[in-house]
């Protein structure tokens, strides 16, 4: 949650489906509650029913019968988008392209009939908040794409809305771009406090924005957690390959110990079962020592990624696993290497067992 959370309104949506009008069922009936100041990230490939709805909340979609949307506790949901008091940025911006900087910022408030004095305070205090300070009387067809980003954030935000929408908004810009706003905006939604609903098919931004995340699946929810939850705690193979890199295990279950290749681990929650299915994640395994190591395999790939290397092990009776290793670790194509896995690090998937 936010430094001074609060700001905004509370959101929750109550059995919000939707058919469209040619029989596509885009989503299925779904409940979720967002706190005030909360940043809520909406996770998923494409078509999964995110954008939908993301348009529910805003007011610009209709939920099929029996859906709800309230905010702060009162039903919205027959109230259209320009009554909400929503501020929404898309990926494709939607910006005045012959107007300034300053009147696109202001654009929102002018027609909320704020006056003069007060608009030029408040534009001020955005594009500082935004870095666009020393820009305002461009026009927008003059700015770069991460410029015109900002801008669009900027506007949004200037109504001061109760909550912030926004769909998809870093995906048009290039990868260094992306990653050097994503930080902005995760500071300017801290500082601003305003309860946000993020739509993104990125897990990368959905870890760093979310204080919460809704991992989607065929316009169903597949689980709702914070980062660390979806991430280390997957309900599903689905949700731990959609998140991250996994290494989906079969394993055999004797007398309530989970046999893994190369150990055997007693994991909690009553496992009266003889088959599961368990995840490991490639950076908690270590490669180590043949002669000292129970798993054992050969190296069968390794490749450079920047920060360290995903080697490719085989032969340790589980099919090829994935580890990520340092950089520094001498390991060739063809090495006999040890592995180990600690037990905390296996995570047996509930939706299988
Ligand atoms: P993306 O990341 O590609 O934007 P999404 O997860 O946001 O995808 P939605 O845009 O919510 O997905 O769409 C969910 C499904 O509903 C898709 O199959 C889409 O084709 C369909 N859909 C969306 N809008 C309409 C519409 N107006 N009429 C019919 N089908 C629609």
């Amino acid at each position: 949650m936010k430094a001074d959370a609060g700001r905004g309104a509370s959101v929750r949506i109550e059995n919000c489906g939707k058919t469209f009008a040619d029989g596509t069922r885009a989503l299925q009936p779904a409940t979720l509650a967002i706190a005030r100041g909360e940043t809520l990230v909406l996770l998923g490939p494409s078509g999964c029913g995110k954008t939908t709805m993301l348009r529910i909340i805003a007011g610009l979609e209709v939920p099929d019968s029996g859906g709800r949307v309230l905010f702060d506790g009162a039903d919205v949901t027959a109230v259209p988008i320009e009554k909400r008091n929503v501020g929404m940025v898309f990926q494709s911006y939607a910006l005045f392209p012959n107007m300034t900087v300053a009147d696109n910022i202001g654009y929102g408030l002018k027609i909320r009939g704020v006056a003069k004095a007060e608009r030029a305070a408040r534009i001020a205090e955005l594009v500082a908040l935004t870095n666009i300070a020393g820009l305002e009387h461009r026009r927008i067809d003059q700015l770069s794409g991460g410029q015109r980003q900002r801008v669009a954030l900027a506007r949004a935000v200037a109504i001061r809305p109760a909550v912030l929408l926004l769909d998809e908004p870093l995906t048009a810009l290039d990868a260094a771009l992306r990653d050097k706003l994503r930080g902005e905006l995760d500071r300017l939604l801290r500082s601003l406090g305003i309860t946000t609903i993020y739509v993104t098919h990125d897990q990368a931004e959905a870890m760093a924005l979310g204080d919460r995340i809704v991992v989607m699946s065929k316009g169903a929810i597949a689980q709702v957690g914070t980062p660390r939850e979806i991430y280390f705690q997957p309900v599903s193979r689905f949700v731990a390959e959609f998140v991250g890199a996994a290494n989906i295990i079969e394993a055999e279950i004797v007398d309530g110990v989970v046999r893994l290749p190369g150990g055997h681990w007693r994991i909690a929650g009553g496992i009266n079962r003889t088959h599961a299915v368990a995840m490991i994640r490639p950076e908690t395994i270590r490669i180590a020592d043949p002669d000292t190591a129970s798993l054992h395999g050969i190296v069968e790939s390794v490749s450079f990624v920047g920060d360290r290397q995903r080697v490719v092990v085989s032969g340790a009776a589980t099919g090829p696993l994935s580890i990520d290793a340092p950089n520094a670790a001498p390991i060739g194509i063809g090495d006999r290497v040890g592995l180990v896995v600690d037990a905390e690090a296996i995570r047996l998937l509930p939706e299988q067992l």
